[in-house]
């Protein structure tokens, strides 16, 4: 039985590969839509923001709002803004984390930090490396959105943030906050917004590392659904407790 009334979903191998949907998935959200439940959509693309998320949604026929998308750049700047609320941040990353961070009031500069955030930007160079190299040295928190540490393009797997963050922490000894999954802050940040109570909220994702450990941090119930990173055995060969493996969401 499905009795859920928070269903948090993962994006990229749960709702959609890349630019093609998984019409299982769009199927379910409709079901769920119809029975009133406006499920969340949690993703560690923080290369995009809610509004671009919304519209490439709505492109595979799933129509929600801005306040039900979570992406791993507004967990970032919701983290900063609570731990740090006067902070100025030199950032590493997209546009759209840019406007994350300025939608929450933080401060963005080119040095005296007391934050360096880093997502990833596609146009990294050696100076912005050094840059965040040298604010962490003087003090600044190194704050990142999400630990990938590659991601899927039609070339193969090209690096993810995670691999620059490791840069960063190689060479200044420092370790970083992530803020993305496995980190449960954005499943906090629902449960605020929805004032859900944990038995109340569900994960369902693709991956082990990252959706499902999420769920299993914050202490909520987990799908896993084969349609993305990680295989059923690989998932049920880890101590991991899932509640549930499915095939696809037809099945909910
Ligand atoms: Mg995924």
């Amino acid at each position: 039985m499905f009795n859920y009334k928070t269903v948090c979903l993962d994006l990229d191998g749960t709702v959609y590969r890349g630019i093609e949907p998984i019409p299982e998935a769009v199927r379910f959200i409709r079901r769920l839509q119809e029975a009133g439940i406006e499920p969340f959509y949690i993703t560690n693309n923080a290369s995009m923001t809610r509004t671009q998320l919304r519209q490439k949604l709505a492109g595979f026929g799933v129509i929600t709002t801005e306040e039900f998308i979570y992406t791993s750049g507004m967990a970032a700047a919701q983290f900063v803004k609570r731990e740090l609320p006067d902070a100025k941040v030199f950032v590493i990353g997209t546009a759209a984390l840019r406007e994350e961070l300025e939608t929450v009031g933080l401060e963005l500069v080119e040095e005296g930090s007391n934050a360096v955030i880093m997502g990833i930007d596609k146009d990294i160079t050696y100076t912005k490396l050094a840059t965040a190299c040298l604010e962490v040295r003087a003090g600044a928190k190194l704050i990142a959105t999400n630990p990938d540490h590659a991601f899927p393009s039609h070339q193969g797997f090209l690096p993810g943030n995670g691999a620059f963050v490791k840069l960063v922490e190689f060479s200044t000894e420092t370790d970083a906050i992530f803020c993305g999954k496995p980190s449960s802050i954005m499943l906090e940040l629902i449960q605020q917004q929805t004032g859900a109570s944990k038995e109340d909220m569900v994960l369902i994702g693709d991956n082990m590392k990252t959706d499902l450990l999420a769920g299993v941090n914050f202490g909520i119930d987990t799908i896993h659904v084969n349609s993305g990173v990680d295989r059923p055995e690989t998932v049920q060969a880890s101590a991991m407790s899932v509640s549930r493996y499915i095939e696809s969401m037809d099945e909910l």
